[in-house]
């Protein structure tokens, strides 16, 4: 997969300068609506879209959104790559640095960076037990050919095993 053209996961940092200094409750809303973009090392999403709004609170910056994440997986019985939609919610308090109440922490430069949190709620947002269809016939036990694509004669040239006892009794005949 040629990757070149993702946005790096730099667009996760945001900066919160100006909300650090401004009255609590202050809020503001944007939307994400990246094309493909890389989350980190291990995690690269198509598409990374909804809205996300960001609060002053005493705590810190609460961030709250919706976002629809487009990534690829594979299916579970066949292990052909799945292109789907992972939905999930985000509701995370960023503390200053050196707060213990939070896993989230602002940086010293007044920016929060969105990658870490973004990539824990896809990965546990992810169903693992993805198929490719509802109906995918998987992988041959026999001879390992995709059964989707590939029609194998495997289960028909198996013998029961029973059977297989009488003609090793008949062939020593
Ligand atoms: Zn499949
Ligand atoms: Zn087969």
């Amino acid at each position: 997969m040629n990757t070149s053209h993702y946005l790096s996961p730099r667009v996760f940092k945001i900066n919160v300068g100006f909300l650090l200094s401004a009255p609590l409750g202050t809020s503001q809303d944007s939307t994400f609506d990246f094309p493909e973009v890389h989350v980190s090392d291990d995690l690269s999403l198509y598409y990374l879209r909804g809205p996300i709004r960001i609060s002053r609170t005493k705590e810190g910056i609460l961030v709250q959104a919706t976002l629809h994440a487009g990534l690829q997986s594979e299916c579970y019985r066949c292990l052909d790559p799945v292109t789907m939609d992972s939905v999930f919610e985000i509701e995370e308090l960023y503390t200053p640095v050196g707060s213990p109440s939070s896993e989230f922490h602002i940086n010293d430069d007044a920016a929060l960076d969105l990658a870490p949190l973004v990539r824990a709620e896809v990965l546990m947002n992810t169903d693992e037990r993805v198929l490719c269809r509802p109906d995918c016939k998987g992988l041959c036990p026999e001879c390992g050919v995709n059964r989707n694509h590939v029609a194998c004669t495997c289960a028909e040239n198996q013998i029961d095993p029973r059977l297989a006892a009488l003609r090793k009794l008949l062939d020593s005949k």
